[in-house]
């Protein structure tokens, strides 16, 4: 008689298991669907455009890369 109830104990587990598995897939599919929303920026120092999640934004400004950030933050002080 014990079996069953081990049974009964690991099918809810699983059940749980794959619940929790699916939210997390939502959610990261949100996650990805956010970062991929094809907005591109322009760089303020040499005007390349880059996809907003790989831009660096600095008092909103953007920069295409650190070098750019830095020499940015020269010539604004
Ligand atoms: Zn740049």
């Amino acid at each position: 008689m014990g079996i069953i109830k081990v049974l009964l104990f690991t099918l809810l587990a699983v059940g749980v298991f794959l619940v929790f598995k699916k939210i997390r897939k939502v959610s990261d599919d949100k996650v990805v669907a956010k970062s991929f929303g094809n907005k591109m920026l322009g760089c303020c120092i040499c005007e390349t455009h880059i996809p907003e999640r790989e831009a660096i934004m600095h008092r909103d400004k953007v920069y295409c890369s650190e070098a750019h950030l830095k020499q940015g933050l020269g010539e604004g002080e």
